[in-house]
């Protein structure tokens, strides 16, 4: 029977959230950004900028050419030095524009709020904003607000769970604005004609719930205003904050296999990203900035910080306070998002991107990873799999290459949560292997659909 904010399987990592009660650090002054041309799923952007061009801040450099794209605005003022194409951190070859600062941030003449009248309007304003979905993955959100026909959304689902060991960018954003993060929802509500509004917080962050609850209060004090929005605390489970366990948590609803959220007539934004749409209602400044969690052992001062997209992520570690000063030559380990579902950086000299939410640094000790040993068939895997899969077996069938085997126990359910290995005592890598298997069916759908 469906209890609010329960969901079978999961995990209780230690939560470090270190960061949670230091206000975020707005640094400036990096004396050059490189900008990727894709930080969304989707195509990457047509690069309009050349070596020699000056730009300002907003002004957009990388145009999206399909619906699936959203464009990309410089997020400093100064002299576009080069466009060169590289391998980016997530393994994709871009075109990735790198700006000398002037140092001056002047924004572009043509930054002014969108006129927005009606739904259209409104998702034809969150395209050009360049927002895309804040808390991860990098969905274009516009896309988000066009369900097919008969999959409306009735209820708006805001993901401030925050479930991952160390990152407190969302909790810092109710911290420091829960008057435009209830202003964001209002919007989205209005506009996308939704009557109900849910917002997810685990119960370890009570301070966020309380700002937000009394923000209701003072928006009904003061305007007589009474929208429909309730702020649920959910019990701490990693992963309440993946997509599918937060939709069941708040409104019992499944997504089903293969499906989206609006196969569940929800609609899924994170906390970050409805306080966004309120501001770029107001200034029409575009998504140029990010508040990134720094944290990890190897950092000397974990802080959130927000900065200019596409700042040298050893910049802002170093704007920051820098490293401990015995781990600066030694090994280290860079996690891009979070310990359970972040990916290790190759190269350190990667850039913030939009959906970044977190820096990990991590000395020689945690750096190192244990030998994986052989499988003793405990069965912790499967019942910490909040999918309800079978992690040993898609284990083997995928270093097997068995396709059959994969789609037959639903690799292509596995949200990639990590929470099979964080319990496998044998310290076997189940995610690292699962996602093999998921590229190995994938690239067989590939094959399939090019011989028909
Ligand atoms: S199989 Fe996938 S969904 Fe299940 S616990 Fe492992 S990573 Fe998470
Ligand atoms: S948790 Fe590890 S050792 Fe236990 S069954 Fe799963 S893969 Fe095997």
């Amino acid at each position: 029977m469906f209890k609010l904010g329960h969901f079978s399987g999961g995990v209780h990592p230690k939560s470090n959230k270190n960061t949670h009660f230091y206000p975020t650090r707005r640094l400036d002054d990096f004396p050059v950004v490189r900008i990727p041309m894709s930080m969304h799923i989707g195509p990457p952007c047509t690069c309009i900028v050349k070596p020699g061009d000056h730009v300002l801040v907003g002004q957009v450099i990388g145009e999206a050419d399909t619906p699936m794209a959203v464009p990309i605005h410089s997020s400093v003022s100064g002299t576009v030095k080069s466009t060169q194409r590289e391998v980016a951190s997530n393994g994709r070859s871009m075109t990735v524009v790198t700006i000398e600062s002037d140092g001056q941030h002047t924004m572009h003449p043509d930054i002014r709020p969108p006129v927005v009248e009606n739904r259209d309007d409104f998702i034809r304003a969150l395209r050009e904003s360049g927002l895309v979905g804040l808390g991860g993955a990098g969905f274009p959100t516009h896309m988000k607000m066009k369900p097919p026909p008969g999959k409306e959304p009735d209820v708006l689902v805001i993901n401030a769970a925050e479930c991952e060991p160390y990152i407190t960018a969302d909790f810092r954003q109710c911290a420091e604005h829960p008057d435009e993060i209830i202003d964001g929802i209002m919007k989205v509500m209005h506009y996308m004609d939704i009557p109900l509004a849910q917002v997810g917080i685990e119960k370890n962050k009570p301070l966020a719930a309380d700002v937000l609850e009394y923000e209701l209060v003072k928006l009904n004090l003061s305007s007589n205003l009474q929208p429909n929005i309730k702020i649920q605390r959910l019990p701490t489970r990693y992963p309440q904050g993946a997509e599918k366990m937060l939709i069941y948590a708040l409104t019992g609803r499944k997504v089903p296999t293969g499906g989206l959220p609006h196969d569940a007539h929800v609609l899924v934004l994170n906390v970050s990203t409805v306080r966004f749409i309120s501001k770029y209602l107001k200034t029409g400044i575009p998504l140029i900035r990010k508040r990134v969690t720094l944290d990890g052992s190897a950092i000397q001062v974990p802080c959130n910080v927000n900065v200019p997209i596409g700042a040298p992520i050893p910049d802002v570690v170093e704007a920051a306070g820098g490293l401990h000063p015995g781990t600066k030559d030694g090994k280290v380990k860079v996690i891009m998002g979070g310990s359970m579902m972040g990916v290790a950086l190759d190269r350190l000299e990667a850039t913030i991107i939009k959906h970044n939410n977190a820096i990990l640094v991590f000395g020689e000790k945690e750096a190192d990873i244990p030998d994986e040993t052989q499988c003793i068939r405990c069965s912790r895997c499967v019942t910490s799999c909040p999918m309800h899969l079978m992690p040993t077996m898609l284990d083997n069938m995928a270093r097997n290459k068995d396709i059959d085997g994969l789609n037959h126990y639903h690799v292509m359910d596995c949200i990639e949560c990590g929470s099979c290995t964080y319990v496998c005592p044998a310290k076997r890598f189940l995610v690292q292997s699962i996602r093999n298997g998921k590229s190995y069916v994938r690239q067989a759908m590939a094959k399939e659909g090019t011989k028909k």
